[in-house]
């Protein structure tokens, strides 16, 4: 995928998921210029399994913001949604 795609692939997914995080549903920010991406709630392409568990493609990726990009570790998806949905620090 190239710059452009992926730019187009987060614009798609933020309509998508009406500008929300995939997993606290806390509005995102939406910006190209990578100086931005140093916000907590920059909108972030996340990959739901990671790379080392043979994940990619299309269907794989959803938007997350930075924070929750960063905290997942290698956890799987479904427990950190939960979690980061209940407000748990995670
Ligand atoms: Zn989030």
């Amino acid at each position: 995928m190239n710059q452009a795609q992926r730019r187009h692939l987060r614009w798609l997914l933020f309509g998508q998921q009406d500008g929300r995080c995939f997993y606290c549903r806390k509005p995102m920010a939406l910006s190209f210029a990578a100086k931005d991406h140093i916000w907590d709630n920059a909108a972030t392409l996340e990959h739901l399994h990671r790379k080392a568990e043979g994940g990619k493609g299309g269907g794989n990726l959803v938007l997350a913001c930075r924070e929750c990009n960063q905290r997942r570790d290698e956890r799987p998806w479904p427990d950190y949604r939960m979690a980061r949905l209940d407000g748990r620090t995670a």
